[in-house]
Formats: C-alpha cells, structure tokens, sequence
C-alpha cells in the first residue's frame, strides 16, 4: 500500500488549525508544527494587557484542539529553514532549547512533507522608528501582553513606593496607532487607570495619571465608517483618553515619544499597535514577499513556482478582487486566516482523493468590528447592520466568546468579565514574570530554600 501523503502545516493559529480540521478525515497524515505548545486568541491580547483576562484564558493547548484527530500529530517545535530539494524543513524542537531546559548547544531536527501550507501569522511592524524596537512594546503574543501588564503595574507600585512622587512619565502610557488594537488597549487602559487604580493606590494622585492614542491618519479606525470612527473617539474621549490624530511618531526612547512635530510626551510605557508584517519565517524559507514581508500567493494560495506549497492567514498576500473583496489584499483577519485554512484542506484533500480542484477562493466578508471599553463598541456588518454602544459591545462579546477555544476558556471569560463588569476588580493585576516560575520550583527541587 502506497504511504499517504504528509501534510505539515507550519502554525497552529486560526488557519493552521482550521486546515487540520479540514484535514482530520482525509486520508493524508498531518503533523502541524508551532514553536508554542499553545495557540493564542490574539483579539483578546488587550484584555490581558490591561490586567482585564487571565494569560491562561486566551490560550489553549494546541494537543487539546487536535485530540479528536488521530492522524493529525503536533511537534513544538521553531521552523528554521528548509531544503526545497529533498522536501524538508529544519527545526528546533523546544523541547531542546535552551530556554525551555534543553542543553546549551541548539541542535537542528527535519522534518519531510508531501504538501506544506505556511500558516505561521504575523509580527510587529516597527516601520524603522528610531527606538521603537527598544522601547515601545508590542502586543502580538501572550508574552508580550503579560509583558505590558507587568511594566504597568510596576511603574505604579515605584510610583507609591517613592512615596506618590511618579517619575516623571511613570503614569502615562503612549499608545501607538489607532486601529482597532490601539482603539481597544487605550479604552482598556483609561477604564483601569480610573476605577481600579484609585481603590489600589491611595497614596498616589492617580488622576494625574495619563493615555494618550497617537493615530498619523486623520482619524481613528481607519477600516470603519464615519460615523464609527465618531462614536469611537467621543468614547474615548469621554472616558479620558487624550486622542491625537495627525500625529506622527518619529522616535522612542526609554523616557518618552517624540513626535515629527518636534513635541515629546513623557512616558515610561509605550504600547506599539502600529503595524503588522508576515512573520519572519517567511525569510527563513527563502519564499517570494510582497508588501510588509507577505507571502505571494496565487488566487488558490498556492505559493507560485512551488509544487504543493500554500501560505494563509496574515503571512500571506491575497489578492482581494481574486478573492471577490474589496481593497487589494486581504485584511490581516481571523476570518481570512480561517476560511484560507478550510480551503487549503479542501482542496488538499481533493487532490489526495483524485478529485479536481476547488475553483478559486472566495473570501467572505462577515465585517468587522472593535470594542472601545464598556459598553462601548462599533459593529459593521458586510450585510449593511451597523451597531454602536450597548448593543454592539453585546454582539461584540458574543462574538469573542463563540470563537474562542475550550469550553473552560470561554467559562473563564465570562465569569471574569461578569465579576469586572459588577465589582471593577479584575483578578489578574498580578505582576507575575515566567522566570518566577523557575526560581520557586529550583527552590522547592533544592530543598525549599531561596
Ligand atoms: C492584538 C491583536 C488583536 C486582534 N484583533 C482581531 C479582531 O478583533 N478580529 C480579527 O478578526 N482579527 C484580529 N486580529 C488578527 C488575527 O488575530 C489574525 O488575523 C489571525 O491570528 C491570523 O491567523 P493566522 O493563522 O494567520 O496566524 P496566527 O493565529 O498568528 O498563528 C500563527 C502561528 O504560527 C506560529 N509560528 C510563527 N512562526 C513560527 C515558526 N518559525 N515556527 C513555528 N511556529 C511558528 C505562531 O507561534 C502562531 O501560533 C488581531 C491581532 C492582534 C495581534
């Protein structure tokens, strides 16, 4: 009997898993590589970011999502490289890496495949500001939000252990960029700075404490129509956030932004929500890019000049009127990483089972949407529907809770956003960093001590 086909799928995120999904009852084997063990439902990042969601309820373990599917196999594992030739990638399974407890020398594994779909996301875009690298921070993975809760939570505690006296900067947070991620952490942020703060930190003048939404376009929410755009600035506005459209961020240090304008705001914290790339990998595998470092697809996104090798999601470039949307290339969308992920296993799964090929893909636009804090947020649907306020910040948090992995994870959120929306006392204001973690199991495996 001839061996099935190996489909490896390089990314558990949206697509990755979708496709695997679409994968689960054909007769190919599947082996989906990610270098987390966890997948991470990015549209919630912000909450963790502002101490609003636990890290463990916006991410779920990639073994769980694939249980179900016994020819569907996972490897933690970082994609390095590959040899087109023989059909392999390179790799570094986590398990040896030195981070993770491995042994000091990084040792390459491969990995064959009959078919590859590249589905490995995104990364920041710091589009070459000066410091920005160094100073601003992201907010694409799980780290990174845990990052940004902590430094926030740690600038206020030095704030009230120097006595109330904040240096200077200490409580102003710059956010960069005023798409729905910007739009979403500045809401956030105001909400916790103005009714958890105060209760936290009496010894601190918290009102004095700022956010400020830096936005180079003439308008936030660029994406959406007039009269959200509206509504979602009077939002913020009105709940503290000093927005500053037509702004344009020309460097970051460690103590603040200055702008192209010449002015400079202090700020120890900079959150950047500015812009996005395909994921570096797609260097690693030498592979066509276009516009922010996107994989060139074709309109089966099939990667050109590559036999049964296709990219989905936000590491690649859709051609949006071959896909019968508007714009020229697909948004960055959970939505188009995941109807890409059950195209591509459709039409894999038609080619192992001999049959002809899908047509094309057609993307299908449901709409978009962004929440601006409580009971604040703008819905526009591609069937016309537009929602602000109350009623769309409902269908927003149905929306979130629908999509998210795990039956736990969605009980999770919904107590933890029930408990916020009555007592404004979110349970994660912990400044908690992985490498505390090490220190108290080395010190429990070295006898209790330290
Ligand atoms: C803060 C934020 C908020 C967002 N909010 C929304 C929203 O409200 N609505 C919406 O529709 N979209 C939103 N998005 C966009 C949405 O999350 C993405 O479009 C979607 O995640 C893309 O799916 P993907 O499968 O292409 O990539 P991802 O879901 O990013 O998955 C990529 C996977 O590849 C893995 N990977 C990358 N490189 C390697 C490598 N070299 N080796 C092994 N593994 C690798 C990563 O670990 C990751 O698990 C948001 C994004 C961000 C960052």
């Amino acid at each position: 009997m001839a061996a099935r086909p190996h489909v490896v799928i390089l990314g558990a995120g949206f697509g990755g898993l979708r496709c695997a999904e679409a994968l689960a009852d054909v007769a190919v084997d599947v082996t989906v590589v990610d270098r987390n063990n966890f997948s991470t439902f990015q549209p919630l990042l912000y909450q963790v970011a502002t101490a609003g969601l636990n890290a463990a309820d916006v991410a779920y373990p990639v073994r769980s999502s694939l249980r179900r599917h016994p020819r569907v196999d996972f490897r933690w594992a970082e994609v390095v490289g590959v040899d087109w030739r023989t059909r392999t990638l390179a790799l570094v399974d986590q398990s040896s890496a030195p981070e993770h407890g491995g042994g000091a020398a990084v040792e390459r594994a491969s990995l064959a495949f009959d078919h590859l779909v590249v589905a490995a996301g995104g990364a920041v875009n710091f589009f070459g500001v000066p410091g920005a690298a160094e100073h601003a921070r992201p907010l694409y993975s799980l780290a990174e939000a845990v990052g940004v809760r902590n430094h926030v939570l740690r600038e206020f505690e030095a704030a009230a252990a120097a006595g109330g006296r904040p240096a200077s900067g200490g409580l102003t947070v710059v956010v960069v960029g005023g798409g729905p991620t910007g739009v979403e952490v500045a809401g956030a942020m105001a909400e916790l700075f103005a009714k958890v703060f105060p209760a936290d930190y009496p010894s601190l003048d918290v009102a004095r404490a700022r956010v400020v939404l830096v936005e180079a376009a003439p308008h936030l929410l660029g994406a959406f129509g007039a009269k959200s755009r509206r509504h979602a600035r009077d939002t913020l506005v009105a709940k503290g956030v000093e927005v500053r459209i037509d702004e344009q961020v020309a460097s970051i240090d460690g103590g603040g932004v200055t702008f192209v304008s010449g002015e400079r705001i202090e700020a120890r914290t900079v959150v950047w929500a500015a812009g996005v790339q395909g994921a570096p990998v797609s260097r690693a595998l030498g592979l066509d890019t276009g516009k922010g470092g996107r994989i060139v697809v074709d309109a089966h996104l099939r990667v050109p000049g590559h036999d049964r090798v296709w990219a989905i999601g936000d590491i690649a470039q859709i051609d949006a009127r071959a896909a019968g949307a508007p714009g020229d290339v697909l948004p960055g969308l959970a939505q188009v990483a995941m109807q890409g992920g059950r195209y591509v296993g459709t039409a894999i799964g038609a080619e192992a089972a001999g049959r002809a090929a899908p047509g094309p893909f057609r993307y299908r636009d449901k709409g978009i949407m962004a929440t601006i804090g409580r009971r604040a947020a703008v819905v526009e649907l591609s069937n016309g529907v537009r929602l602000w306020g109350t009623p769309a910040w409902l269908a927003w948090l149905g929306l979130h809770l629908l999509f998210l992995s795990g039956i736990r994870n969605r009980a999770s959120v919904l107590l933890n956003w029930a408990w916020n929306y009555v007592v404004w006392n979110p349970a994660s204001r912990l400044i908690f960093e992985p490498r505390d973690l090490g220190r108290s199991a080395s010190g429990v495996a070295a006898g209790g001590q330290g």
